[in-house]
């Protein structure tokens, strides 16, 4: 039987812990942790993420700001909105919601943002900066899966970990933070050969391919850690992750649940971001 990881309840630890550093910082240096976030156009999925965010920057006592765009917009106003929020000393975190309607070039938009104010940590800046080892903003949804980890003493140094994956926002720069943390790393992807055979391998296996249930018992080494990032819904509107559960907990010694285990760090490491950058800020 595994040890069910449960991300709510560490998401709400961390969410607390920065609650009390935000205090602090009010109290000791008159700062309010300030997030803005940007929504260019209608997505449903979109709107609820940002609603999500807004609530929890209120329940920490962080300033939020919501830009609400027509999917009209043209990049150029976008572009100045964001070098007025780079100079709002108020506002210590930049969140432009993706993904941006197909107008808009969603590159030069990162680049734009002050890489201090990049709390998603998708600025070429903070990339470079994860890749060099000398990170400054990593990217919330990674950042949340090292979290997980260390919270339930899953030690990562000498481990084998297996990576199912290759996005920039979840497989590569998570690939980073673990090889920071000195496990040996395999990424895996579509045209990855005998996948079952490398992710045997893993002491840790991370399955962030967005492929409903993809990982079967028989991919699993006894005694794994098994990190399930994929959300796939179904029709009927109900969660899956890329593991099936059910094949996969009698095998791992740590398993994540689909809701609610990668799911809530998110937002936790979000907030952890805004607020380390306003404790850096002048
Ligand atoms: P993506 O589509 O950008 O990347 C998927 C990756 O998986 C690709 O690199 C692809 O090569 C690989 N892949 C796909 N099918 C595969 C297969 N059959 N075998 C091997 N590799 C395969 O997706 P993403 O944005 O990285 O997201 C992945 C999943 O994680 C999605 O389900 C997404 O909804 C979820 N996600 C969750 C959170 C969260 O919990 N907060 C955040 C981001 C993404």
């Amino acid at each position: 039987m595994a040890v069910l990881i449960d991300g709510k309840e560490v998401s709400r630890k961390v969410r607390n812990e920065v609650k009390d550093r935000a205090l602090l910082l009010k109290r000791q240096r008159d700062i309010i942790p300030g997030l803005a976030v940007v929504l260019v156009g209608e997505d449903p999925a979109s709107q609820i993420y940002v609603r999500g965010k807004k609530r929890a920057c209120d329940e920490v006592g962080f300033l939020s700001r919501e830009f609400l765009l027509p999917s009209a917009t043209s990049e150029e106003d976008l572009l100045s909105l964001i070098k007025d929020l780079n100079e709002d000393r108020s506002i210590h975190g930049i969140l432009v919601q993706l993904p941006l309607p197909e107008h808009l070039n969603g590159e030069s938009i990162l680049e734009a943002i002050d890489p201090r104010k990049d709390v998603d940590g998708f600025h070429p800046y903070n990339v470079g900066k994860l890749f060099s080892g000398t990170s400054y903003h990593r990217s919330c949804t990674p950042l949340g899966i090292i979290e997980l980890l260390d919270r339930y003493r899953i030690s990562i140094e000498g481990k084998e970990a297996v990576i199912v994956g290759r996005s920039n926002i979840v497989g590569k720069p998570l690939a980073l933070m673990l090889l920071e943390r000195h496990a040996t790393v395999t990424i895996c992807h579509t045209r990855t050969r005998n996948l079952a055979e490398t992710t045997r391998r893993a002491d840790i296996l991370v399955a962030a391919a967005g492929r409903r249930e993809m990982i079967r018992g028989d991919m699993i080494k006894e005694g794994a850690a098994v990190i399930d990032v994929g959300i796939n819904r179904s029709e009927t509107g109900k969660l899956f992750g890329d593991v099936l559960f059910t094949e996969a907990e009698p095998k791992a010694s740590f398993i994540t649940p689909v809701p609610g285990g990668v799911g809530p760090m998110t937002i936790a490491m979000l907030l952890f971001n805004t607020l380390n950058a306003a404790s850096r800020s002048l």
